[in-house]
């Protein structure tokens, strides 16, 4: 697979851009975006140089996509069946 066609796999929902728990094992989302997320295009500002911009935001690989980050209907996961998809956090998480 290319890296444009790679790239072209997400749908950019941005659910993926939300900021993530890891407790004991289990990933939780939480309601809290990325300050470099653009809320109203659900679009990433600074995409091409995230690595440097935002330093903790990590390029998707094939082997990183199946640790559990992204939502169960992610392009990149969808077809992997014992993918353990993150779950909301929410008060009754805690
Ligand atoms: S969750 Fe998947 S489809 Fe949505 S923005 Fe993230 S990588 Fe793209
Ligand atoms: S830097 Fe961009 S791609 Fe990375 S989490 Fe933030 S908004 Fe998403």
């Amino acid at each position: 697979m290319t890296h444009e066609e790679w790239e072209t796999k997400c749908k950019c929902c941005a659910r993926c851009c939300y900021e993530k728990i890891d407790f004991e094992g289990e990933v939780y989302f939480t309601d809290t975006p990325c300050e470099k997320l653009d809320l109203e295009t659900l679009r990433c500002t600074v995409y091409a140089d995230r690595d440097i911009r935002r330093p903790g935001c990590v390029r998707l690989t094939p082997e990183l996509v199946t640790k559990g980050f992204l939502p169960g209907d992610c392009p990149y996961v969808e077809n992997i069946s014992d993918y353990v998809a993150p779950v909301p956090f929410d008060e009754t998480n805690r």
